[in-house]
């Protein structure tokens, strides 16, 4: 039995956090072997937004390497770098003529980072590109003809979108696409150790997040420093940094430690030294084997470019097959493709 496709993509930010890792990464690790797995580095969405160029190059690469750090076996699945495929883009004008101008103008992401950036920078251009970035979204997932995509709860609108325009494209040129249908699996939500009532994430300043590369000493002093809150815990309620740490022991699998300070919490005796001994050494435990991969990989940047060119390769075989199809259906013409 050929095994379902599976589309997922990360925009090149820069370093990742152990949100990331434990939010989605860890979960494309894992699913390597049940389903035909396509990820992507998606560059051209980074332009959305305000950005630096040479930035932007060096953070695809990085991210790149990042992910086969984390285990994104190139044996078992295809990592592309958006950029390299150019018939996503071409697929994107095909389907902004298939996407209404309502649907995109309700999108809550576009709502939001308009406003980020009408709030934060100085130059207040808000490009058309933000606007039909779900567009282009569209066309990663279903150039690969997905039939799957793990999804978190803020990118479930957009995946509703790419639904709707697998459909009308469907009715209006032809039964091609799959409809693409979220991939639910069990991931973590990391919070933020300095805020916990608010996700970890980089823009909310370094003593918030926890980069997954970072170094040891590094890992513990943030660790020790989390907000729990005031004195010894008390009864069953838990606060939502102590709640935070507990995920984390949880998402590095040390079953044992957590129940055991699981009982302690339940019985009114946990302290959080130990809780964050626990949780500072299940991290470095889990990142420490990442680092020296990433290490080894960096030895050979050409090596490493080489390995994405190639995947790109293979992503554009398959989008290519798709944009013949897709230009037969639609009266374009089919020569040189
Ligand atoms: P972003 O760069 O914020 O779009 O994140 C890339 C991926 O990591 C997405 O799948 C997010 O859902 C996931 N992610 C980001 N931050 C967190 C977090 N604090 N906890 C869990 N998952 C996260």
């Amino acid at each position: 039995m050929t095994k379902k496709r599976v589309l997922s993509c990360i925009q090149p930010t820069g370093e990742i956090h152990i949100g990331n890792y434990f939010g989605a990464i860890k979960n494309w690790v894992n699913i390597q072997d049940r389903y035909d797995c396509v990820y992507g580095v998606v560059d051209l969405h980074a332009m959305t937004m305000p950005y630096d160029p040479h930035m932007l190059r060096e953070n695809t690469i990085q991210m790149a390497v990042d992910l086969l750090a984390c285990g994104i076996d190139p044996e078992k699945s295809i990592l592309f770098i958006q950029s390299l495929v150019p018939q996503h883009t071409e697929l994107t004008w095909i389907f902004n003529c298939v996407a209404s101008y309502g649907e995109l103008s309700r999108m809550t992401q576009f709502k939001d980072k308009s406003e980020q950036i009408e709030d934060g920078s100085k130059n207040k251009f808000i490009s058309a590109g933000l606007f039909t970035y779900p567009v282009l979204q569209a066309a990663d997932i279903l150039i690969y003809r997905a039939n799957f995509v793990p999804v978190g709860k803020d990118q479930e609108q957009h995946l509703e979108l790419s639904r709707n325009i697998a459909v009308r494209f469907n009715n209006q040129f032809g039964e091609y696409f799959p409809e693409p249908k979220p991939l639910l699996t069990e991931t973590s939500k990391v919070m933020s150790l300095a805020d916990p009532t608010k996700k970890m994430s980089k823009s909310l300043g370094e003593k918030h997040y926890i980069g997954l590369f970072e170094e040891e000493n590094s890992i513990r002093k943030k660790v020790k420093s989390a907000v729990t809150d005031t004195g010894e815990s008390q009864g069953n309620s838990m606060s939502p940094g102590v709640e935070n740490l507990f995920n984390l022991i949880k998402a590095c699998e040390k079953q044992e430690p957590y129940e055991q300070l699981l009982k302690d919490f339940n019985q009114g005796q946990l302290r959080y030294k130990d809780l964050k001994e626990v949780t500072a050494d299940a991290l470095v435990e889990i990142t420490q084997p990442l680092k020296e991969k990433k290490n080894e990989l960096l030895k050979d940047k050409a090596g490493i470019e080489k390995l994405l060119d190639d995947l790109s390769g293979k992503a554009r075989e398959i989008a290519k097959e798709t944009l013949f199809e897709v230009k037969k259906l639609t009266g374009l013409p089919v020569r040189n493709l």
